[in-house]
């Protein structure tokens, strides 16, 4: 029984872990350096880092793209209206990237 309950408890601090590590890419500390903090004073003080660090200038950008025509957009709309004008009902995708 108390082994079950430390596999959880392991898994559950491995997890915390492993998302400690991708979140803090976006902040402006050194990645493995939390992770070790992390692994030493549990995630929690690793969150705790986190929430007091700042984040990373990131440029987040959206943009709208037709998969019919590839026509692209910076402004949401219900449907493509380059195909609207030829009839057609297409929904865009949302295109969303990062960069420092
Ligand atoms: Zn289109």
């Amino acid at each position: 029984m108390f082994a079950t309950y430390l596999t959880i408890g392991l898994t559950i601090y491995v997890i915390l872990l492993f998302i400690i590590y991708f979140q803090s890419k976006d902040y402006k500390i050194n990645s493995l350096w939390l992770l070790f903090l992390s692994i030493i004073l549990t995630p929690i003080v690793g969150f705790i880092i986190l929430f007091f660090t700042d984040k990373k200038n990131i440029l987040d950008i959206v943009y709208y793209k037709c998969p019919s025509c590839k026509m692209q957009y910076t402004e949401w709309n219900d449907c493509c209206p380059s195909c609207q004008k030829n009839g057609e009902n297409i929904s865009l995708r949302a295109i969303r990237f990062k960069s420092v």
